[in-house]
């Protein structure tokens, strides 16, 4: 499959290829003795939850993409911020991008197709100009609503605000791990676990994030089983699904956008979908929209896997939970 149309081949974006570079060559100083440390790698696993799924696939993705659930604007802000931390751009350009991939997946104008390659889906669509991509109007066509919220468009208007942003989380990883360090073994131990923080907790975490990210946009279009016979190729990966909490079920994504689970066997575990449910519980999350065959109440859905057989549990109309949910949404 050729390069989207609007791609101009050979223009870098240095804006993203710089910090691409300096980030995986930083995160490699991790396999360096002097820079491990059990705080540093709790730092890691912290930060791939707190900022990771909280920012990334719970708020750019579920919510603010497709709208499958709402909270409080100030619990959205800050899972925003959580996102920002994981310097993977603004709300605006993120939800505009994917959008953009569910519009025309897999076909040529899917900014990150592996049909392509498989370089150019995973990492290589973000470095390269692509007019279709990077052009305020898209962000207009695609983004509008998200750009309604002043916040989000003071972001999109200031961008070196979010990049204080992240600088500023990983100062306080510095400093956290400075005073650590210093409360157990002195000056010495103090700087090696400001160190050890700042490259486990936030390097290796950033570039980690990235590439699982990146993975949902590469691996579950090229490999992985079908419940659904979708018009692009996405499957669903059990590995993917893993790493980012459910979003491997990439299948049951495309089949059903608008829905906040991608659970649609017992076994296709959806974490994110489980932490939102507790959210719920808290009062914080509201609006949960339910799989198709819930919105879709006593009407048929004929949905097949590859073979050709109905699946039965998905087949049969049930109560609707959400009658206010708006099959428009679907539409982003
Ligand atoms: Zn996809
Ligand atoms: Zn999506």
């Amino acid at each position: 499959m050729p390069y989207p149309s609007t791609v101009v081949r050979g223009k870098i974006l240095w804006v993203y290829a710089i910090p691409f570079i300096i980030m995986h060559i930083a995160a490699l100083l991790i396999f360096v003795p002097y820079f491990f440390s059990w705080t540093g790698v709790a730092f890691f696993l912290f930060g791939i939850n707190f900022y990771g799924q909280l920012g990334i696939p719970i708020c750019y993705h579920r919510q603010l993409t497709h709208k499958s659930f709402r909270t409080p604007k100030w619990v959205e802000r800050c899972f925003v911020i959580n996102a920002l931390c994981c310097a993977q751009d603004t709300p605006a350009k993120w939800v505009a991008w994917h959008r953009i991939h569910h519009n025309h997946s897999d076909h040529q104008e899917d900014p990150h197709s592996p049909f392509v390659n498989f370089f150019w889906s995973h990492i290589g669509w973000l470095l390269v100009e692509n007019r279709g991509t990077h052009d305020i109007s898209a962000y207009h066509r695609y983004a509008r609503d998200i750009l309604s919220d002043p916040f989000y468009l003071f972001l999109e208007k200031h961008r070196w605000v979010w990049a204080m942003i992240y600088l500023a989380h990983a100062l306080v990883f510095f400093w956290a791990g400075f005073g650590i360090g210093y409360a157990w073994g002195g000056i010495d131990a103090a700087w090696q676990m400001a160190w050890s923080c700042t490259i486990w907790g936030i390097v290796a975490r950033t570039v980690y994030v990235w590439h699982i990210t990146w993975a949902v946009n590469s691996l579950p279009h090229l490999f992985g089983y079908r419940n659904y016979t979708t018009d692009e190729g996405s499957r669903n990966n059990w590995l993917v699904a893993v790493v980012t909490g459910g979003e491997g079920w990439h299948n049951n994504h495309h089949f059903d956008q608008a829905s906040c689970t991608v659970q649609h066997r017992w076994w296709e575990f959806d974490m994110n979908y489980y932490f939102i449910k507790v959210m719920e519980k808290l009062g914080l999350a509201t609006n949960i929209i339910p799989p198709k065959h819930l919105r879709w109440a006593g009407r048929k859905v004929t949905t097949v896997n590859e073979g050709g057989t109905p699946l039965e549990e998905l087949s049969e109309p049930q109560e609707t939970s959400a009658a206010e949910v708006s099959e428009t949404v679907e539409a982003v």
